[in-house]
């Protein structure tokens, strides 16, 4: 089963109900589908996976055995027949309608059966005639906000998540680069600024001859071309969109510079160049005769207006020429930094894996520390450890432990369910004897401002949370955030001395990158962790250190940066006396 499955699962339910409503279907069916959806929603997708594969998904409130049969054959084949049949008999381009502000599915039911409207280019049409005024409950308002929340949909696109288009990418660039008319071949735009969802796969090719790379990319499996010049081909591959420029080899530096934007970062350093008399040009930069200066590398062109070279990620129009100029760059976060992952999960609650598995596979990354944190006691959908388990648990990982040796620390941590009234879900005394504690929030996430944020403080006070896991709840691409106060947060935080993760889970990629910067503002410790459930989830390091790095995250304000010893320390000082991050970047 592919994991990417269980994120679907929710929006093919809610797409069933709404299928279900556009054919007139009697509410109560409808509801069940809905509610199911919502469920699956705020459900962990680790849970969802550990029930199904117990086979215990009717586990789960408003999960029924016709909704766990439908589950079971997605996640088996990928496919639901049901909903095949469903979206065979409703035209597809009602569904987008639906979507618009001020249309429901039964209005846009009505807009079918009335005026035969089927998708967007028919809306348009009936609304510019004047005809959907003419249909009861609809005035000449409405008509007009429809006319305009078309335009709106059209400048809209789906974006992907880095998860997806990252790795796909990179396949694709190992292609090109295996051909001979490719001199070099880089990814640009959103992507190599590692934004937390991209537009499409955006490539830069430096090759002397377009025509023989578009063969290449013509011949590949999937490749689907949409448009084509000698400049750009804009294409779909293994059903992404993609957006490969050309470019001469001469001109790499200067093309890759302005094909990664962003633009607001593109505007600022024009400017800058604007001052010293240079004009910013996609061939680099142009002197008052008119004449283009040489540039080998990125570091070239930064270096002739007498700036530093600026990483991509830190380039969003956000101060970084400022700082650049002014030599405080913060020296960014490395993957190679990270010597421990504090937020993993094994058997004994949702996790694939066994301890020793987890301790082996982290042990083959380099890792030098691993934590176990696996759920406790109330998250009983995820096999929640109690008391007893807990104790029962630490004598497996000593013998692990006296197994592997030095080689890799292994320590005792849970990851503890914040309950709605901001109590945990264990007892201090039981909290004191772990090595590690993360508090987190799975259930109630959409409880009042006032409300969730006051339940997150609750747990940074406890004496015993040394982090707050995935601190906003949101999961891409369809679950919100909390709505937390987050500066409440940061400073509540930087006072207790409890570190904030940045989950690196490229479904959460939680704290996010503006939020980093702003903890970082407040001297808040952060841990980067990936939350692994099976030894393949290590790899999501790549997604949070990009993350980290967005937020002008140092080495040094990242806990799992630190020497094994420096990590024991800081864990065995009481709060709130806990050393404040030596890599403060504002
Ligand atoms: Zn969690
Ligand atoms: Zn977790």
């Amino acid at each position: 089963m592919e994991t990417y499955l269980i994120y679907r699962l929710p929006s093919l339910f809610r797409r069933i109900a709404l299928l279900l409503e556009l054919q007139g279907e009697d509410g109560f069916k409808i509801n069940a589908y809905r509610r199911a959806a919502e469920r699956l929603a705020n459900t962990e997708p680790e849970t969802i996976r550990y029930l199904w594969e117990q086979g215990r998904l009717t586990d789960l409130p408003d999960i029924g055995m016709a909704i766990a049969k439908k589950i079971d054959e997605f996640l088996r084949t990928g496919h639901l027949d049901f909903l095949a049949r469903l979206e065979e008999e409703v035209p597809p381009g009602l569904v987008d309608l639906t979507r618009l502000p001020g249309l429901g599915p039964k209005r846009v039911r009505r807009l079918w059966l009335e005026l035969r409207v089927t998708d967007l280019n028919s809306l348009e049409r009936a609304a510019a005639q004047g005809q959907v005024q003419t249909l009861k409950g609809f005035s000449a308002r409405t008509e007009a906000r429809i006319l305009q929340a078309v335009q709106t949909w059209r400048e809209h696109e789906d974006r992907l998540l880095l998860g997806e288009a990252l790795p796909a990418a990179e396949a694709l660039l190992h292609r090109l680069r295996d051909h001979l008319a490719v001199v070099r071949a880089e990814w640009s735009g959103s992507l190599r600024r590692g934004v937390e969802t991209v537009g499409d796969l955006d490539l830069l090719v430096a090759t002397p001859n377009p025509q023989a790379v578009r063969r290449l990319l013509e011949d590949l499996p999937t490749w689907e071309t949409f448009t084509h010049s000698s400049e750009e081909v804009r294409a779909r591959w293994q059903g992404l969109p993609v957006h490969l420029r050309f470019c001469a080899p001469e001109a790499f530096a200067a093309q890759w510079l302005y094909a990664t934007g962003s633009a607001g970062h593109r505007q600022g350093l024009a400017q800058y160049g604007a001052e010293r008399g240079l004009t910013l040009t996609p061939q680099g930069w142009r002197d008052a005769q008119g004449k283009t200066l040489p540039a080998d590398t990125e570091a070239d062109l930064y270096a002739r207006v007498g700036l530093p070279f600026i990483p991509p990620e830190l380039r969003q129009g956000r101060g970084e020429i400022e700082a650049a100029a002014q030599g405080r760059l913060p020296t960014l976060l490395r993957s190679e930094d990270l010597l421990a992952d504090l937020h993993s999960h094994s058997t004994w609650s949702d996790g694939r894996f066994s301890i020793r598995e987890m301790a082996l596979a982290a042990l083959e990354r380099g890792l030098r520390v691993l934590a176990i944190t696996d759920h406790s006691q109330s998250l009983s959908v995820a096999g929640g450890l109690t008391p007893e388990d807990l104790r029962r648990q630490r004598e497996e990982i000593a013998q692990v432990q006296a197994e592997l040796g030095d080689r890799i620390l292994l320590l005792q941590g849970a990851e503890v369910e914040i309950a709605p009234d901001g109590a945990l879900d264990y007892p201090d005394e039981v909290l004191a004897e772990l090595d590690i504690v993360i508090a987190s929030l799975h259930t109630h996430l959409r409880q009042t401002a006032k409300k969730i944020t006051q339940r997150l403080l609750a747990a940074i006070a406890n004496p015993h949370v040394d982090i707050i896991g995935h601190p906003t709840g949101r999961l891409l691409p369809h679950r919100p955030p909390a709505d937390l106060d987050m500066e409440r947060i940061f400073a509540a935080a930087a006072a207790h001395g409890v570190a904030l993760e940045i989950n690196a889970n490229p479904h959460r990629l939680d704290l996010k990158a503006e939020h980093i910067r702003r903890a970082l503002a407040h001297g808040v410790l952060l841990s980067l962790n990936t939350d692994a459930h099976r030894p393949a989830d290590f790899a999501y390091r790549r997604y949070g250190v990009l993350t980290a790095r967005r937020g002008w995250a140092t080495a040094g304000a990242i806990l799992n940066t630190w020497p094994p010893e420096r990590l024991l320390a800081w864990l065995r000082t009481p709060k709130p006396q806990r050393a404040q991050p030596s890599g403060k970047s504002e």
